[in-house]
């Protein structure tokens, strides 16, 4: 069996976004969230739906605050952001019933990140056998029906957990 150790490496290669806003801080226009396919958004952290997935379900969890490494953050936005990808593995677990994770951070340009101004985790689903999955769909523009139909799934799960939570930790 093929382990892929970083296919969230895909990121910058796929990625046709240069130069526009950052995609990874929120802003107050909550109007946008789901063209922009944000699935939950509180004072620290926010979780989004990769528009270039390597898998079906892969998500990405960042601060709000717009900072470049990890060292730069706070214990406050480090404990929200790793509960952050601790619930979006919860919500995956749930909605796709993955049998395997791959979670991780590309931290600077040389180490694949598509958007190094602002540090983001991955969160990558993962199924036996998937590991040629981006060869099988052949085209990645395929995928983008799956992004909307998943994000209508994932959407009810992280609501829910902004009730829980009162939208803060
Ligand atoms: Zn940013």
């Amino acid at each position: 069996m093929t382990v892929l150790w970083a296919p969230w490496r895909m990121e910058y290669i796929l990625s046709d976004e240069k130069g526009g806003p950052c995609i990874f801080c929120p802003g107050d226009d909550r109007g946008q969230d789901a063209e922009r396919l944000i699935l939950y958004v509180d004072s620290f952290g926010m979780v989004m739906m990769n528009k270039y997935p390597y898998n079906n379900g892969h998500l990405l969890a960042a601060p709000v605050r717009h900072v470049s490494e990890l060292e730069f953050l706070s214990k406050k936005e480090m404990l929200d952001l790793l509960d952050l990808v601790r619930k979006s593995i919860a919500a995956l677990k749930k909605v796709m019933n993955p049998e395997g994770f791959n979670v991780g951070l590309n931290l600077g340009r040389a180490a694949g990140a598509g958007v190094e101004e602002h540090m983001h985790f991955h969160i990558v689903p993962r199924w036996n056998g998937d590991t040629n999955y981006m060869a099988v769909v052949g085209a990645v523009r395929v995928i983008p029906e799956h992004i909307q139909e998943t994000y209508g799934k994932l959407l009810p799960l992280f609501q829910n957990i902004k009730k829980d939570s009162g939208g803060d930790t």
